[in-house]
């Protein structure tokens, strides 16, 4: 149990499932006060905060939108009186399309999730981070989820995700340099193939044929990737890290 954790306050976007939810279980289980966001009405996501503590909260926003990005953080910080780690988590493909089928609504669906959605919670979040690292005398984390494909172009189809991904691999770059007096740290986990919804539209082969190209010659678990977010949250393991893409893929890529 990592007992620096307890009560820290956790803002997960895109929390209800895959990786964000099995990032909240581990924080509540280091007795973390956690936030999970998602899209799905607050009745289907009654289920998971029953597992969460009874101090978790459920915030239904669509983090495509701006107003609804800064609603997100002030009710999470009118609940929780302040954040100290925010994991800009929400994120996903849109749909599988060629260069030449890309239009103006694909382009601004993928980056409106992908990119906007995390530059403008975190935004939002920054005064409360500074006030978190202020108060604490040590670093707040913002934690962004990448992926492989931010890394090397993503599969035939994927090019506005992937390089929706990318930027936000090097836009993290740029706010170390802006918020690093701050205390404020900023990581990437970029994640290889990892086994949840995000893979629902692939056959059963072309899933092996996936794993197949993966050193560990498997997809990743959720629960495999949940505790980088967890060592770049504490002060204590990750105070010196900042600016840095932490790759968990089975050895998928090797930079
Ligand atoms: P997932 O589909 O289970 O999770 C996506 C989450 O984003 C869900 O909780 C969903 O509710 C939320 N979301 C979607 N649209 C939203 C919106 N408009 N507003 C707020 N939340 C929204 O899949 P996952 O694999 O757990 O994906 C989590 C993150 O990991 C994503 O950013 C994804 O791009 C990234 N990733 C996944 C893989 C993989 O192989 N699974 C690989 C690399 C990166």
């Amino acid at each position: 149990m990592l007992q620096e954790l307890t009560g820290k306050r956790v803002l997960i976007t895109g929390g209800t499932s895959g990786v964000g939810l099995a990032t909240a279980r581990l924080f509540a289980q280091h007795g973390a006060k956690v936030a999970i966001n998602g899209v799905r009405d607050p009745a289907q996501a009654s289920c998971m905060l029953s597992e969460l503590g009874a101090e978790a909260i459920y915030l239904q926003a669509d983090l495509t939108k701006s107003e609804e990005c800064q609603r997100c953080v002030a009710e999470f910080v009118a609940a929780f009186g302040g954040l100290d780690v925010l994991i800009n988590n929400a994120g996903g493909l849109g749909e599988r399309r060629g260069l030449e089928e890309i239009d103006d609504a694909l382009f601004d669906r993928v980056m409106d999730l992908n990119a906007r959605s995390a530059l403008m919670v975190t935004k939002f979040a920054i005064p409360h981070l500074r006030q978190s690292a202020k108060a604490s005398g040590t670093t707040a984390a913002v934690i962004s989820t990448g992926s492989l494909a931010g890394r090397e172009g993503g599969g035939i189809g994927a090019g506005v995700y992937a390089a929706a991904k990318a930027w936000l691999h090097d836009i993290h770059r740029n706010w170390v340099k802006e918020f690093t007096k701050d205390n404020i740290r900023f990581n990437i986990i970029a994640p290889g193939s990892i086994d949840t919804a995000f893979h629902q539209d692939k056959s059963p082969a072309l899933l092996q044929q996936i794993a197949a190209t993966i050193p560990m010659g498997r997809f990743g678990q959720v629960e495999e990737v949940a505790p980088s977010y967890l060592y770049l949250a504490s002060h204590r393991m990750s105070g010196y890290v900042t600016g840095q893409v932490l790759d968990v893929n089975g050895g998928q890529l090797a930079p």
